[in-house]
Parts: C-alpha cells; sequence; structure tokens
C-alpha cells in the first residue's frame, strides 16, 4: 500500500487530503497521514477561543474568502459544499478596509475561520498527528525518507508539501538540493502572476513532491 504524507494542516493540506481521502483506492490503495507542527489545525487560517466561554472566537489570521469570477469557473464545487453544510456563509456586513471588486462575493465562517480546514480533514478520514514537525526529508532508493524534530523518521512513497516556500526551503536533506525542472521554473514564473500555484519537484531519478505556493 503506498504511504502518502501531507505537511501541514492548513488550507492547503486539508483540501488535498479530503481529495485523496474521497479517492477510490482502485488498483493501488494508499494510506494518506497529515503532520503538523502546530497543536490543532488552521495554520494560516486558526481560529482562537476564549477558555471561558467557547462561542467567542478570535481568527487569527484569515478572515473572509473571496470567491472570484475565476474561481467560481475553476472551484465552484468547493464553495457549494461549503455553503451547503453551513461551514461559509455569504459576508454581508462590510470589513473595514475591504474592496468588493465587480464580480466577486465574500464569505465568512460563522463558526470561526479554523471550521474551513477542519471540515476538510474531518472529511478526508485520514490520520493526523500534531506536534510534528518536519526538518529533514532525503530520497532514498526511491523514497522519501522524512525526518521529524521528536519520534523517528518514516519512509513515504509520495510527500506532499504545503508549508510556506521559505519554511520548505529550511528543511535539510534533498528538497533544497533538487534539481529544478523546466515545468518548475515556468509555473514558479506562473506563481509570480498567480495567487496560487502548484510547484512540483521532481528530482532526478526520483519520485515527485509537490507544494502549493500561495
Ligand atoms: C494576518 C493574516 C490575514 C489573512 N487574511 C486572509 C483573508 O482574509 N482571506 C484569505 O483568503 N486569506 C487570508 N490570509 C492568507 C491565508 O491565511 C493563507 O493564504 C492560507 O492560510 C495559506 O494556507 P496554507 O495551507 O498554504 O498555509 P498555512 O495556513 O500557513 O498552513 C501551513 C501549515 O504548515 C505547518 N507547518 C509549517 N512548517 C512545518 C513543518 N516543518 N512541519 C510540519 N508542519 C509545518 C504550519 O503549522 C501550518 O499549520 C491571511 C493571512 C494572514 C497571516
Amino acid at each position: 500500500m503506498a504511504r502518502v504524507l501531507v505537511v501541514g494542516a492548513g488550507p492547503m493540506g486539508g483540501l488535498p487530503s479530503a481529495l485523496l481521502g474521497r479517492r477510490p483506492p482502485g488498483p493501488s490503495p494508499r494510506r494518506v497521514v497529515v503532520w503538523d507542527q502546530a497543536r490543532g489545525p488552521g495554520g494560516r487560517m486558526a481560529t482562537s477561543r476564549s477558555p471561558y466561554n467557547s462561542r467567542c472566537t478570535a481568527d487569527l489570521g484569515a478572515q473572509y474568502l473571496t470567491f472570484t469570477p475565476q474561481y467560481s469557473e475553476r472551484h465552484p464545487s468547493f464553495y457549494d459544499e461549503l455553503l451547503a453544510n453551513r461551514v461559509l456563509k455569504p459576508l454581508t456586513s462590510s470589513v473595514e478596509g475591504m474592496v468588493v471588486k465587480e464580480g466577486e462575493c465574500n464569505f465568512l465562517a460563522p463558526q470561526g475561520v479554523s471550521s474551513i480546514v477542519k471540515y476538510f480533514l474531518r472529511e478526508s478520514g485520514v490520520d493526523i498527528f500534531y506536534e510534528h514537525r518536519v526538518t529533514k526529508v532525503f530520497l532514498r532508493s526511491g523514497k522519501w525518507e522524512v525526518h521529524r524534530e521528536t519520534g523517528p523518521a518514516e519512509e513515504l512513497d509520495i510527500v506532499i508539501l504545503t508549508i510556506p516556500v521559505l519554511q520548505i526551503l529550511q528543511l535539510q536533506g534533498d528538497i533544497v538540493n533538487t534539481e529544478e525542472t523546466e515545468s518548475q521554473r515556468s509555473e514558479e514564473t506562473e506563481a509570480q502572476r498567480s495567487e496560487e500555484t502548484e510547484v512540483t519537484w521532481q528530482p532526478r531519478g526520483g519520485a515527485e513532491i509537490r507544494t502549493h505556493v500561495v
């Protein structure tokens, strides 16, 4: 069974985990696990709750989601699903400094912005391990050997890095030494124009590593 590790339990870790978890196993079944260095999910979409009143929450990063016409063509089902499950609702009040462009709509998460990530992680059905900080990634005989701050290293077939690029570049091992491919170079150029782009590392003779640049 192929072992897949998603590093990061922010929105970019939650959504691919849900997509992988929903895919029928097919002829090559896989086991997906998520590791995050934090104590809970959300990443920069985290929500803090008052210890005295659980209804009193503060979103620490993202406040609202903007549905642009471009996204409405590419990812309509994600928004429809979150709206249908009451994870999102249209943002009707104004937020100081918010610029609303023509054709765009904004949504907020009534249970806190981390509920979006929690929803996808719950849907994914995958195993999630917190306080697992990835420190080194090595390529050994076509498999990825992933080290964490505490605990033994593990061997994986596929690693999906969703952590911020600067933190990826701080990882020790074979990631920073891998050669850029033409597609990566062109996608990085694209990343400068686009808000989100998937970047793939394909080391010589090795398996792929993918990350999402936001
Ligand atoms: C103040 C602020 C306001 C924002 N407002 C908005 C907004 O209104 N609307 C909007 O759409 N976006 C907003 N954003 C941006 C939005 O939060 C990010 O685009 C989004 O969270 C990126 O998701 P991600 O999963 O790529 O990364 P992150 O959310 O950063 O998640 C990465 C995860 O990786 C984990 N991680 C990092 N390094 C390691 C490691 N070595 N090992 C294991 N785990 C690791 C982190 O703990 C984290 O959970 C805002 C961001 C900030 C900071």
